[in-house]
C-alpha cells in the first residue's frame, strides 16, 4: 500500500472521519469514497488551485436525494409496497445521468456509492453528463410481465416529477433492461405528454441506439486490450475468467470471442461454471435466451453443455486464467480471491461491474503490480454509449452500428490514456485507480470552481 507524508495521511484521516460520521450505516458508500479519497487528496494537496475549496466534501454530498413510496398490485390483487430512490449526485458537467437498479439489496448506501462512482465515470467519458443513480428494492425475479409493467408504471408516476432530458436521464442497471425501460418510457410519455430522450437504453423502434446493449461489455474488452498492450500482450490466445450472467457478462464474452480470446467461466447466484472449451458460438446466444427467460442459474448452462462443470456456491476466481473480468456486482472479489488469482498467474483484472473488488483485494493487486482497472474506468462504455444515444435523440437521427462502435472504441482508448497520464508511477507501473480518480475529478472540479459555491 502507498505510504503518504504525515500531512497527507492526516488529511485523509480527517476527511474519512467526517464522511463516516456523516454517513453512518452506509458501508458501500464509505468504501467508494475511501477509494477516491486516498488517491485524490494527495493530488488536491499538491495543487494550489484545488486546495481549500472543500471540493471532495461537496462531491460526497448528493445535490438531492429523492426517496418515495411505490405501491402496486400484484397478480393476486394484493397491494405491494416498495421503496424507490433517485440520487442526483452532481450536475456540474451535465444533467444527472446514471442507471436504475431493481434488486432486493438496493438501499441508500448502495445507490449513493453507485451515484458517487458515476460522477467520476461520466466525467472520464468526456461527454457532458453529470452523475446520478436510482432504483428500488423490488425483486424482478419470478414476477410476471404484467407485474413488471405495473411496478414500472408506479415507479415512474413519482420519478417523472424529478427527471427530464435536460435535468436527469436514467437508464438500466441490474434488473432494468430493455423491457423495463420500455414500460418506464411509456409511462413518462403518457404523464408528461412529451416524446423526449428522457431515458437511455431504449428499444430501436423508439429512439434507442445500436450497440447500446453490447456497449458495456465491448467497452470493457476494448479497455482490457489497451491495458494488455502496455505490456506487449493482446486478447488473442488468452484465457478469461468472467463472473456474472447478465447483459454485461454477455457483451464481454462476445467481444473476447471476436478478438480471439477464450472465456472459460460464468457465474450466477447459485455458483459458477467452468467450460475449458471456451464460451463461444451458440453458447453466447444461449446466454441471451436464458436472460430473456429471467433465469440466471449457472447450473442450467452446465446441463445444456457437457463440456462445462458446475461448481455450486462458489465464485470463479479459483480457476487458473490469464485475465479476470468481474462482471456481476459489488464486493464479489475479496482478498482471498485476489490471492488465488495472483498465485494462479493472472496478469490483468479489468472490472466490468461497479466496485466488484474489495479495497483489500485492490491493494493486493496494486502491491503485486497486476494490471488492475476500476469499473469506473473500464465499464464506462455503457454510459458513454448512453451519451451517444442522447446525442442521436437531440439530433433526431440514428447512427449506424459501425459509427457507434467506432466512437465507443475511441472513447475507451481516450479513458485509458487519461488513466495512464494521471496514474503512471515512477517505475512505469500504471495505477489505474489513481489515474481514473484524478482524471475524473479534474473535470468536475474545474466546472464546480467555475460555477461558484452552489
Ligand atoms: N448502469 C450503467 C452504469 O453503471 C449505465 C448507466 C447509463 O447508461 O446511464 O454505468
Amino acid at each position: 500500500m502507498e505510504q503518504f507524508s504525515a500531512e497527507v495521511q492526516q488529511e485523509i484521516d480527517r476527511f474519512m472521519a467526517y464522511i463516516e460520521a456523516k454517513n453512518p450505516n452506509e458501508p458501500e458508500f464509505i468504501q467508494a469514497v475511501r477509494e477516491v479519497a486516498v488517491t485524490v487528496i494527495p493530488f488536491i494537496l499538491s495543487k494550489d488551485q484545488y486546495k481549500g475549496f472543500k471540493l471532495l466534501e461537496r462531491m460526497a454530498e448528493p445535490e438531492r436525494v429523492i426517496i418515495f413510496r411505490v405501491p402496486w398490485f400484484d397478480d393476486k390483487g394484493e397491494i405491494q409496497v416498495n421503496r424507490g430512490f433517485r440520487i442526483q449526485m452532481n450536475s456540474a458537467i451535465g444533467p444527472y445521468k446514471g442507471g436504475l437498479r431493481f434488486h432486493p439489496t438496493v438501499n441508500l448506501s448502495v445507490l449513493k456509492f453507485l451515484a458517487f462512482e458515476q460522477v467520476f465515470k461520466n466525467s472520464l467519458t468526456t461527454l457532458p453528463m453529470g452523475g446520478g443513480k436510482g432504483g428500488a428494492d423490488f425483486d424482478p425475479s419470478g414476477k410476471s410481465d404484467n407485474e413488471i409493467m405495473r411496478f414500472c408504471q408506479a415507479f415512474m408516476t413519482e420519478l417523472c416529477k424529478h427527471i427530464g432530458p435536460d435535468t436527469d436521464v436514467p437508464a438500466g442497471d441490474i434488473g432494468v433492461g430493455a423491457r423495463e425501460i420500455g414500460y418506464l418510457f411509456g409511462q413518462y410519455k403518457k404523464i408528461r405528454n412529451e416524446f423526449t430522450g428522457v431515458l437511455t437504453g431504449k428499444g430501436l423502434a423508439y429512439g434507442g441506439s445500436l450497440i447500446r446493449p453490447e456497449a458495456t461489455g465491448y467497452g470493457v474488452v476494448y479497455f482490457c486490450e489497451q491495458m494488455l498492450k502496455t505490456i506487449g500482450e493482446s486478447i488473442s490466445g488468452k484465457t478469461f475468467a468472467v463472473s456474472g450472467f447478465g447483459n454485461v457478462a454477455w457483451g464481454v464474452i462476445k467481444k473476447i470471442d471476436q478478438l480471439g480470446g477464450k472465456a472459460i467461466t460464468l457465474s450466477g447466484p447459485d455458483g459458477y461454471i467452468y467450460d475449458p472449451e471456451g464460451i463461444s458460438g451458440d453458447k453466447i446466444d444461449y446466454l441471451l435466451e436464458l436472460r430473456a427467460s429471467g433465469n440466471n442459474r449457472a447450473e442450467d448452462y452446465a446441463k445444456k453443455y457437457p463440456s462445462a462443470t458446475f461448481v455450486a456456491g462458489k465464485r470463479p476466481w479459483e480457476v487458473k486464467c490469464d485475465v479476470a473480468i468481474p462482471s456481476a456486482t459489488q464486493n464479489e472479489l475479496d482478498l482471498e480471491d485476489a490471492q488465488n488469482l495472483v498465485a494462479n498467474g493472472c496478469i490483468c483484472v479489468t472490472e466490468a461491474a461497479n466496485m466488484p473488488s474489495t479495497l483489500d483485494a485492490i491493494n493486493y493487486f496494486l502491491d503485486n503490480k497486476v494490471l488492475f482497472s476500476p469499473g469506473k474506468a473500464s465499464n464506462a462504455g455503457g454510459v458513454a454509449t448512453s451519451g451517444l444515444e442522447m446525442t442521436q435523440n437531440s439530433l433526431r437521427l440514428n447512427w449506424s452500428s459501425e459509427e457507434v462502435d467506432a466512437r465507443l472504441k475511441e472513447i475507451m482508448i481516450g479513458i485509458h490514456k487519461a488513466c495512464r497520464d494521471y496514474g503512471k508511477d515512477e517505475d512505469g507501473y500504471v495505477n489505474y485507480v489513481k489515474g481514473a480518480n484524478i482524471a475524473g475529478f479534474v473535470k468536475v472540479a474545474e466546472a464546480m470552481l467555475a460555477q461558484g459555491v452552489v
